[in-house]
C-alpha cells in the first residue's frame, strides 16, 4: 500500500512553522525574541450585558460569569475593567504549529493536508485529563505567547501551504474574537476554519460563528452529567444542544470521545451517546473513541484497554453509525475510511499517514455513494453532510 502522505512533507512543514510552549510531542521553533512571556494585547469582548450592580455578565459560554470590575471569568482571558469588557485572548496565541489534520482528528476534511494550528492560553473547562493543561489552565500572562494578527496568521498558513486554519489545543470558542476574526479574513484567502472544540458555548455566539466555520471535531466527553460535573467541570446539556446548532447550521462535524475505563465505558451510556448521535446528528456522522493515557490529575489511572475501545466501536456500529473510528491505537483498521454504502476502503491510515485516497469528487470510487466531508478546497458553501448525508 502506498502511504503517499508525508511523513516528509510534515517534518518540512514543522521546520517552516512557527513553534509553540508546552505542548508534548510538538516542535518548538524560533528564536526567543519571537516570543515574550506574557505578551497580552487587550481587545473589546463580544456577548455580555453589564449589570445594574456595575458588574458584567459574560454570555460566551454557558457558566454566565458574573464578573466585578477588575476581575475575570472562569476562562481566565476575559475581563471587566472599569466596566468594559476586554479579552486577553486576542492576537497573542502562545501554541502555533503545523499539523496533519488527522491530528485533530477531522478524517474528512481534505485528507493527508497540512493545518495551521493555533491556540491561546485559557480555557472555560477544567478536564482532570486535559492533555494541554500547561496552556489551558494559565492565564496569558504565564504563557510565552507570539505576536500575530489575525492577518498574520492567514498570511502564513498560505505561506506554508495550508488549506485549514485549526483552532484547537485549548477551547477556542474562549477566544473567540480572534478566532472570528481570523476566520473572516482566511475565508477571503480560501483557507477553510476548523475547530477542535469542546462546543461549550452559548446558542448565540455559536450561531453567528457557524457561517465562518467549515468544519469542527467536537469533544463529546461522556454521555451522563456525573462525568461532565466530576471531570470536566461542567454540564452535558450545552454540549448537546451546540451539536445540533452545527449540524443544523451545515458545519462538518465529527466526534471524539476519549473512552476513560470506569468513568465513561458503561456499554449502556455508550449505547445512549451513539443512539443520540444516530437520531439527531444522523447516522454517517463520524465518531472517533480515543484511548486515554495517565495524564495531568489522572495520572495514577491506567490506559484503555484496546478491548474497551473495540467495544465501544462494536457498540457505536450495532447502533448504525457508519464511521466509526479508534484514535490512538496507531495501525489498527479502525484507523481507515470505509465507504458506509460497498464497504471498500477508501482512505488508508496508519497513524497521521494517509495512503491512496479512493474518493473521487466526494463520492466513493467503486460504488459512488456520497461521502460526508470536505474533499476538495473549492468547497462550496452549504456543500457536505446534512442530517442524512
Ligand atoms: S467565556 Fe469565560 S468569562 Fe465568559 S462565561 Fe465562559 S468562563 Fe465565564
Amino acid at each position: 500500500m502506498n502511504f503517499s502522505c508525508t511523513r516528509r512533507r510534515f517534518l518540512q512543514a514543522g521546520l517552516i512553522g512557527l513553534g509553540m510552549v508546552g505542548l508534548p510531542g510538538l516542535v518548538r521553533i524560533g528564536s526567543a525574541q519571537e516570543v515574550r512571556l506574557g505578551y497580552v494585547r487587550p481587545a473589546p469582548a463580544v456577548f455580555y450585558s453589564v449589570l445594574a450592580n456595575g458588574n458584567i455578565r459574560c454570555e460566551l459560554c454557558p457558566r454566565q460569569c458574573e464578573i466585578m470590575d477588575g476581575d475575570r471569568g472562569e476562562c481566565g482571558v476575559r475581563e471587566n475593567r472599569g466596566g468594559k469588557y476586554v479579552t486577553l485572548a486576542y492576537g497573542n496565541p502562545c501554541a502555533v504549529h503545523i499539523d496533519p489534520i488527522e491530528k485533530k482528528p477531522l478524517f474528512h476534511v481534505l485528507p493527508g493536508t497540512g493545518s495551521y494550528s493555533l491556540a491561546t492560553a485559557g480555557c472555560n473547562l477544567h478536564c482532570k485529563f486535559c492533555q494541554n493543561w500547561e496552556i489551558s489552565q494559565a492565564r496569558p500572562e504565564e504563557t510565552h505567547n507570539f505576536a500575530l494578527s489575525p492577518e498574520a496568521i492567514v498570511q502564513a498558513a498560505q505561506k506554508t501551504g495550508c488549506p485549514s486554519i485549526a483552532h484547537t489545543y485549548v477551547e477556542p470558542m474562549i477566544f473567540y474574537e480572534y478566532m472570528r476574526d481570523i476566520a473572516r479574513l482566511s475565508q477571503t484567502a480560501g483557507i477553510l476554519n476548523v475547530c477542535h472544540t469542546a462546543a461549550y458555548i452559548n446558542p448565540k455566539p455559536l450561531e453567528e460563528l457557524c457561517p465562518l466555520l467549515q468544519a469542527a471535531c467536537v469533544d463529546l466527553k461522556g454521555f451522563t452529567d456525573t462525568f461532565y460535573r466530576d471531570l470536566v467541570g461542567a454540564t452535558l446539556a450545552p454540549v448537546l444542544e451546540a451539536l445540533k446548532i452545527l449540524r443544523r447550521q451545515g458545519v462538518h462535524l465529527e466526534i471524539v470521545n476519549l473512552v476513560i475505563p470506569q468513568y465513561n465505558d458503561n456499554p449502556k451510556d455508550l449505547a445512549a451517546m451513539c443512539t443520540w448521535i444516530r437520531d439527531e446528528l444522523g447516522p454517517l456522522t463520524p465518531l472517533h473513541f480515543s484511548r486515554f493515557y495517565p495524564l495531568y490529575k489522572m495520572k495514577q489511572h491506567y490506559p484503555t484497554p484496546l478491548s474497551t475501545l473495540e467495544k465501544a466501536r462494536e457498540i457505536a456500529l450495532q447502533q448504525g453509525l457508519r464511521y466509526v473510528y479508534l484514535g490512538n491505537v496507531p495501525q489498527h483498521p479502525a484507523e481507515s475510511t470505509y465507504c458506509h454504502n460497498c464497504q471498500q476502503l477508501l482512505i488508508p491510515r496508519r497513524g497521521y499517514q494517509v495512503g491512496e485516497i479512493k474518493i473521487k469528487n466526494g463520492a466513493c470510487g467503486y460504488c459512488g455513494a456520497a461521502i460526508p466531508g470536505i474533499w476538495s478546497k473549492n468547497r462550496e458553501k452549504g456543500e457536505g453532510p446534512r442530517k442524512e448525508a
